[in-house]
């Protein structure tokens, strides 16, 4: 599936039979493209949120390693690759700047996003082993890492081809990208 949006990183946890953000466990990632929701931010024709530029509401994804293995410590955690959907619309509203994607220094938020690869944080994990990864840790999180690539209908890959296809998709966009790609 070819790539338009910038992409960025997630990490979500399986809970309780579901898919769930880990920062915000009320939400649910039911198919590969989810959409968020609020109840202040105003609606474009097809009903999904144009973000505030000061709001949280939106679909965050990093570009930082750092932030992304913090939340893998969790043995039910998977790494998404997702892709940023919605329109580049720049409306203002009360005030304040509304648009269905923003592009930060370490991210973006976005309206919506498409799964587009579950990461294979292994080979990073024993690597780097920033926080200690252990072999049972490990294979659970291969396991979680498959249910994941079914449910979504996404590839498993390495962590470095989801860095290269992320600085492609910032670049592209004329964005500029904040780090160094850490050789594995
Ligand atoms: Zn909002």
């Amino acid at each position: 599936m070819a790539i338009t949006g910038i992409t960025g990183f997630k990490c979500i946890r399986w809970q309780n039979s579901k898919w769930v953000s880990p920062a915000k466990k009320s939400f649910t990632w039911d198919s590969s493209v989810v959409w968020a929701s609020c109840r202040v931010c105003p609606l474009d024709d097809e009903g999904h949120i144009i973000i505030s530029e000061v709001h949280s509401c939106g679909i965050y994804a990093t570009l930082r390693d750092d932030e992304l293995l913090d939340y893998m410590r969790d043995e039910f955690a998977v790494a998404l690759l997702l892709e940023a959907l919605g329109h580049g619309v720049n409306i203002t509203v009360s005030g304040q700047r509304h648009s269905q994607i923003w592009a930060h220094t370490h991210g973006f938020t976005a309206s919506g996003v498409l799964v587009v690869g579950v990461i294979n944080l292994s080979k990073f994990g024993q690597e780097f082993r920033p926080f200690e990864y252990q072999t049972i840790r490990e294979g659970k999180q291969q396991l979680v890492m498959k249910m994941a690539s079914n449910f979504f209908k996404a590839p498993i890959m390495d962590y470095q081809t989801a860095r290269i296809i992320t600085q492609k998709t910032w670049t592209k966009e004329g964005l500029e990208w904040p780090m160094e790609i850490p050789k594995l």
